[in-house]
């Protein structure tokens, strides 16, 4: 059975950095390629980032029961196609899925109760902010409404198993690793070696329940009425 590791952020926390460095530290793990009814973005691809696709292609294949699961996010329908999996299992690959919280929650709720949820976030709402912009994709009401929306996911935090905090690049990698790693030893029965132990234990000090007092100063910077009033 393939592992499938779910890793939801709010947008520009640095998921996509993230998860393309994983990619390059871990093998036997699929990516699910998304279908999307938005616009590819920049230097986007069909088929590399997402399958582009139209409302009626997208809405075809929610009548044929073609996704695992699908939500609308930002006006646009995102979903993750069933044959990923299957794909993912017939190789004897563990599968990453990015997506939205709608969609973690339908996986874990309806579909796959033992996946693995990871929620990135970034250091705080100055430092989202600056990363939006930097990365220059993005119009000033976009930007807008991407923190906006962010406020109202961070939220959801304390859905997911483990809580990832992007702050140094490098060290943020290395944690994701030490996550998927530790899950992967942990579910085969082995017992930790050497290095195996301090992956075990990098992976146990995200666990949610761990990282609860590191997430109230974060949460804070994005509502900070919200502190006020507490
Ligand atoms: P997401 O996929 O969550 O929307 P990206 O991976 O596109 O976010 O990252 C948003 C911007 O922040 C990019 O310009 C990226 O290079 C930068 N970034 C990502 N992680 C970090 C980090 N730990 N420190 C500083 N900048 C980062
Ligand atoms: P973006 O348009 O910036 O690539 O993605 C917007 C949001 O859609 C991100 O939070 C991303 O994780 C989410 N997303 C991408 N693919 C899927 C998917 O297949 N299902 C769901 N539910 N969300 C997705």
């Amino acid at each position: 059975m393939s592992i499938v590791y779910i890793v939801s952020a709010p947008s520009g926390s640095g998921k996509s950095t993230l998860v393309n460095e994983l990619f390059k530290m871990v093998r036997h793990l699929d990516f699910s390629i998304s279908y999307t009814t938005r616009p590819p973005r920049g230097s986007e691809q069909n088929g590399k980032e997402y399958f582009f696709v139209s409302r009626e292609e997208f809405e075809a294949m929610i009548a044929a029961d073609e996704f695992l699961e699908h939500a609308e996010v930002f006006g646009n329908y995102y979903g993750t196609a069933c044959r990923f999996l299957r794909e993912a299992e017939a190789r004897g690959n563990d599968l990453l899925l990015d997506i939205d919280v709608q969609g973690a929650r339908q996986i874990k709720e309806e579909k796959i109760p033992d996946a693995v949820s990871i929620f990135i976030l970034p250091p705080d709402r100055e430092k989202l902010e600056w990363r939006l912009r930097n990365r220059g994709l993005d119009s000033e009401a976009v930007i807008r409404r991407r923190l906006d929306t962010a406020r109202r996911e961070i939220e959801n935090y304390s859905k997911y198993d483990y809580i990832l905090v992007n702050n140094l690049l490098e060290q943020s990698a290395d944690e994701l690793k030490d996550i998927v790693l530790a899950v992967r030893l942990l579910r085969s029965g082995a017992e930790p070696s050497g290095e195996e132990k301090r992956r075990v234990e990098s992976a146990q000090a995200c666990r949610l329940e761990q990282a609860r007092e590191r997430v109230q100063p974060i949460l804070a910077s994005f509502n900070p009425q919200a502190v006020k009033g507490t």
